[in-house]
């Protein structure tokens, strides 16, 4: 339940609850591999290959509605071993 307060003449005024919508919370739009419609969870696998920038907006191709996009980026990193010119130079 989400209090629904609003403003007048500067005063909080409560008017009223709401149910918050369980599906809704439920969807998983953070952090995934394509784009996720965090309206209805649509998952736009194709969107990955016509995006031309990292953020932005985009209308989802189920229930139509615009949300807006950012990329997550991971750092990963390599290492390898480093050998010595001693032992290049043995042979
Ligand atoms: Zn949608």
């Amino acid at each position: 339940m989400i209090d629904i307060m609003a403003v007048n003449d500067g005063k909080y005024v409560s008017i009223g609850d709401i149910e918050v919508n369980d599906t809704e919370k439920k969807i998983d739009h953070e952090f995934m591999d394509n784009l996720v419609c965090p309206y209805c969870g649509y998952e736009d696998e194709d969107a990955g290959d016509y995006l031309e920038t990292d953020h932005g907006e985009w209308s989802c191709d189920e229930c139509g509605k615009v949300f807006s996009f950012q990329a997550d980026y991971s750092i990963t990193w390599c290492t390898s071993k480093i050998i010595p010119v001693e032992e290049i130079k043995s042979d």
